[in-house]
């Protein structure tokens, strides 16, 4: 067993039930998990079929058992879990999953939580529950489009704060307003604003610059077209599950990000030379961590990607061998698609 000091509510949820938590530095994500949650993740660690999909999910650490309200006794699923804590006296435990925390390494992280598929409910649902699911696709954009705007933050240039559009807007949104949800998610920031000395007042109050933005949008396009590509070959269903997209919304940050991660120069020697350097990089890191004053694993000196895109919330996926892929699932990746490139070509200078 492993002490995990868990102290603090996760900042930045844009979705979802509450009770998320992140260790004390924040880099590591605890979410109550259901049984067929903390199924999928075992199978996805195990499982040489879905060695693609690892790479876009959140990295699985293992399990802890909390002290919680809920009774249940699903405890040998936990077992061979990397991290686990049983209690000893026995008392009602619920089981919860260690992920990596994605908003971790961004200084200002921007995002979005986007609600994949046309079915909402599985197997287990009631037929109360069907029926009202089945009102909740029809209403919203989910039935006809494959994706929900669940929820979004987008910091404020000007406060230096997020800004939460909260699940309400994303209900109430019909299929030809999303364009209009990403626009609010994939911002212009005023250029007037880059320079430090300049004291105009941006045209837009939150982000990034175009020149910036643009190679952004271009790869997360290319990362979900990917994503998209791996999941047509899986036969799964993901109810409920959702694409998580986190941008760098600091300017500088987001530039040297862009730089570091995105104008590396492809070729091969180049590319080697970036990796010894990036080896020689972590070695440093690992010397100073011995060093307790050291601050060079926080976000705050270490230069994250510009981006990342995952598929999150397994809570009601489930593998359908013989069955095919989820149409739905892939219906909605395909409209995210659609979505960006109509956005890359709303901001793409003439
Ligand atoms: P729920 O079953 O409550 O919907 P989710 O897995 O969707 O649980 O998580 C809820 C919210 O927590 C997400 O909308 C997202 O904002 C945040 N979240 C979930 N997983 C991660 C992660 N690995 N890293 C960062 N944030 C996450
Ligand atoms: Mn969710």
């Amino acid at each position: 067993s492993m002490d995990i000091p868990v102290t603090q509510a996760l900042g930045p949820q844009v979705g979802g039930h509450a009770g998320v938590l992140t260790t004390e530095d924040g880099s590591l994500l605890i979410k109550p998990a259901l049984p067929q949650e903390l199924e999928f993740y075992y199978a996805l660690r195990q499982d040489p079929a879905l060695d693609d999909l690892r790479s876009f999910t959140p990295t699985f650490l293992g399990t802890l058992k909390l002290e919680g309200k809920v009774e249940s006794s699903d405890a040998d699923l936990t077992s061979g879990a990397g991290i686990e804590h049983v209690d000893a006296e026995g008392k009602d435990m619920f089981s919860s999953i260690v992920l990596e925390n994605l908003s971790y390494p961004f200084l200002k992280p921007n995002i979005l939580d986007i609600k994949l598929g046309t079915v909402l409910y599985d197997d287990s649902a009631s037929p109360e529950k069907v029926a009202r699911m089945e009102k909740t696709a029809k209403e919203t954009t989910s039935l006809e489009t494959g994706v929900r705007l669940t929820g979004f933050q987008v910091y404020d240039n000007i406060t230096g704060l997020p800004v939460n559009t909260p699940k309400s807007y994303g209900k109430s949104i019909k299929a030809h307003e999303l364009g209009e949800g990403i626009a609010k998610f994939f911002p212009v920031g005023s250029p007037a604003a880059a320079s430090s000395d300049s004291t105009e007042a941006p045209a837009s109050s939150s982000g990034l610059p175009l020149e910036s933005l643009l190679p952004i949008l271009q790869t997360i396009r290319e990362e979900i077209a990917e994503i998209k590509q791996v999941f047509s070959s899986l036969e799964l269903r993901m109810v409920g599950g959702s694409l998580l997209i986190i941008y760098e919304a600091d300017w500088k940050r987001a530039e040297d990000s862009i730089e570091k991660y995105l104008l590396g120069d492809s070729e091969d020697e180049e590319e080697k030379d970036n990796d010894k350097a990036d080896k020689e990089d972590e070695e440093e890191v690992a010397e100073d961590d011995e060093d307790e004053d050291s601050e060079d694993t926080d976000p705050a000196t270490t230069i994250g990607p510009p981006f990342v895109v995952k598929l999150i919330d397994f809570a009601h996926t489930k593998f359908v061998p013989g069955q095919g892929p989820d149409e739905g699932v892939i219906l909605g990746l395909d409209t995210v698609l659609r979505l960006l490139d109509a956005r890359l070509k709303e901001i793409t200078p003439p």
